[in-house]
C-alpha cells in the first residue's frame, strides 16, 4: 500500500497551466438493422479538467466506426472531432437486431467550449465514408446542465505519474468484481498490468508520455457475472461475462455508471480488470477495454484488448467464433493493421521490401488444420465446465506449436501481406505472420506498433 498514495484535488488545482473543463454529452443510441435513432440524455460538466492536450483537438486518425464533430454555432468553427466506435456499433451486426430494437447509453466527451456548438455524429457507410446521423445543438453554459462530483476521488490512486494529465496519454484502470478485503489485490494486478504494458514495444519505448490511475468501486461479492454458469454479481460497473452470448466476450453496457465513476480520474482511456479467473475480455475503440485479472492469461488479454481501445487495431485472428459479424463485400477495412489488399496494395506500402511477393506466403494450411482442431477442444473444454488450468494449459501447448511452425518458415518477421485476418480465412490480410492481434504472442507487428505510436502522439505532448 506504500508505494501507492491517494492523489488530492490539489494536484489538480496548483497546475499552473490554463485549465478548461470537461464537458461530456451523454445520449442514448437506439435501434435495429434498419433503423437508428439518437436522443440525448444530458449534458454534464465532469468535476475534472480535460486531460488530453488542447492543441491537438482535432483527430486526424479517424479509426473508428463512427465519428462526431464539435462546431461553435456562430462561426461554425471546428473545436473538437474525434472518432470512436461502441457497443451499439457491434452489436448491430449481431442476430438479435435482425428481431428487436434495444438501446445503449453513450457518451461524448471534450474540452468545455465557451459558447453554444453543433455536435454531429457521423458514421461509416457501405463504402466506409462518414455520413451524418445526427446532430444536435448544446449550450456548455445552460443552467440546467448536470455539475459531476468527484465522488470517488478519494478511492483514486496513482500507479504512474509522470507529468500533468493535459501532456500525458491518462489511463484509468478500474476494478470491478473486488471486495474491500480485496483492494490490496486489485493495486498489485493493477501494477504488474502497468509493468507488462510497459515491458511491451511501442509502449516500452515512450513509457514517460504515460499517466497510470486506478480505482475500484468496491464490490460486496468477489468477481462479476458469467451468465453461461449461473453466476450473477450485482457489480459497480455492471462488466459481464456472455457479452452478445460469446463465452470470452466480457463487457458492460452501464454506460452511465461506468462514466459517473470515471470521472473522478483523469482518463483518455480505461482499462477494466474483472476480479475472475476465467480467460476473457474485449475492446472497443475509445470506450474501454477489459480484462479477466486471475486468468494465466491476463497480461496478454490486458494488452492485446488494449490495441483494440487505444488504437482502434483490428484482430488478425480468424479461426475462433466471434459474436459479431463482419460484411461480406470485401472492401478496404478502416483499421490500420489489416488490408483487403485491392489492386495488390497495402496501406503499410513504405514498410515493403520491394523484393517480398503480395501475397506473402506462410504456412496457412498447416495453421488451420491445427488451429481449427484445437478451437474445437477449447470448445469442448468450455461446454464441459473443465478447470481452468485445463484451458490454461490448452492455450500453452497451443501458443509453443504456433511459435515452432513460424520459427521455421520461410517469411517469419518479414512485412507483407499474409492471407487471413480480420475474422476471414480470404480477402483479409496482415502484415507480418505473427502479431499480438494475431495469437497469444508477445510482440505487436511492427504496423501495428506504429499504430499505437501515432496514437499516443494525439494524445500526448511531445
Ligand atoms: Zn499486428
Amino acid at each position: 500500500m506504500d508505494k501507492f498514495f491517494l492523489i488530492t484535488m490539489l494536484f489538480w488545482t496548483n497546475l499552473s497551466f490554463a485549465q478548461v473543463q470537461t464537458l461530456r454529452v451523454d445520449f442514448y443510441h437506439t435501434g435495429d438493422v434498419n433503423q437508428e435513432i439518437f436522443s440525448l440524455d444530458q449534458v454534464v460538466i465532469e468535476p475534472l479538467a480535460w486531460p488530453g492536450s488542447l492543441a491537438q483537438s482535432l483527430d486526424t486518425l479517424n479509426r473508428g466506426k463512427y465519428r462526431f464533430i464539435v462546431k461553435d454555432k456562430a462561426t461554425n468553427k471546428v473545436l473538437f472531432t474525434r472518432s470512436f466506435s461502441s457497443i451499439y456499433g457491434e452489436w448491430e451486426t449481431t442476430g438479435e437486431a435482425k428481431k428487436i430494437k434495444r438501446t445503449f447509453h453513450e457518451s461524448l466527451r471534450f474540452p468545455q467550449p465557451e459558447n453554444r456548438v453543433k455536435i454531429t455524429i457521423e458514421k461509416r457507410d457501405h463504402n466506409h465514408q462518414f455520413q451524418v446521423v445526427w446532430q444536435t445543438e448544446i449550450d456548455p453554459n445552460h443552467y440546467l446542465n448536470h455539475r459531476e462530483s468527484a465522488m470517488y476521488q478519494q478511492q483514486v490512486i496513482a500507479i504512474e505519474q509522470n507529468g500533468s494529465p493535459e501532456e500525458k496519454v491518462d489511463i484509468l484502470i478500474m476494478g470491478d468484481g473486488y471486495t474491500v478485503a480485496e483492494l490490496g489485490k486489485f493495486q498489485k494486478t493493477a501494477k504488474a498490468m502497468t509493468e507488462a504494458l510497459f515491458a511491451t514495444s511501442p509502449f516500452k519505448e515512450r513509457r514517460k508520455d504515460f499517466n497510470i490511475w486506478a480505482i475500484a468501486p468496491i464490490s460486496s461479492k468477489s468477481g462479476v457475472s458469467r451468465p453461461s454458469t449461473s453466476t450473477y454479481r450485482d457489480s459497480p460497473l455492471g462488466v459481464t461475462y456472455d457479452a452478445f452470448g460469446s463465452e470470452r466476450y466480457v463487457l458492460t453496457s452501464d454506460n452511465r455508471n461506468f462514466r459517473r465513476i470515471a470521472s473522478s480520474a483523469p482518463y483518455d482511456f480505461v482499462e477494466i480488470l474483472v476480479n475472475n479467473d476465467t480467460y476473457g475480455g474485449g475492446g472497443i475503440f475509445g470506450l474501454f477495454s477489459t480484462a479477466a485479472a486471475n486468468s494465466d492469461w491476463a497480461n496478454y488479454v490486458f494488452i492485446h484488448e488494449f490495441g483494440h481501445h487505444f488504437a482502434g487495431l483490428a484482430d488478425e485472428y480468424y479461426t475462433s467464433s466471434v459474436a459479431y459479424s463482419t460484411t461480406k463485400n470485401i472492401i478496404e477495412p478502416y483499421e490500420p493493421n489489416v488490408t483487403a489488399l485491392i489492386a495488390g496494395k497495402t496501406k503499410w506500402q513504405e514498410k515493403l521490401d520491394k523484393s517480398t511477393p503480395l501475397p506473402t506466403s506462410w504456412p496457412k494450411q498447416q495453421y488451420e488444420q491445427h488451429s481449427y482442431q484445437y478451437q474445437k477442444i477449447r470448445a469442448q473444454l468450455r461446454k464441459d465446465n473443465k478447470p481452468e488450468s485445463e484451458m490454461d494449459k490448452l492455450f500453452h501447448d497451443n501458443q509453443n506449436i504456433v511459435e515452432a511452425m513460424f520459427s521455421k518458415a520461410e517469411n517469419n518477421s518479414v512485412i507483407g501481406a499474409f492471407e487471413g485476418a480480420n475474422y476471414a480465412a480470404k480477402g483479409y490480410y496482415r502484415s507480418e505472420m505473427n502479431c499480438i492481434m494475431f495469437t497469444r504472442t508477445t510482440e505487436f507487428c511492427q504496423v501495428c506498433q506504429h499504430a499505437i505510436i501515432d496514437m499516443i502522439n494525439l494524445y500526448s505532448s511531445h
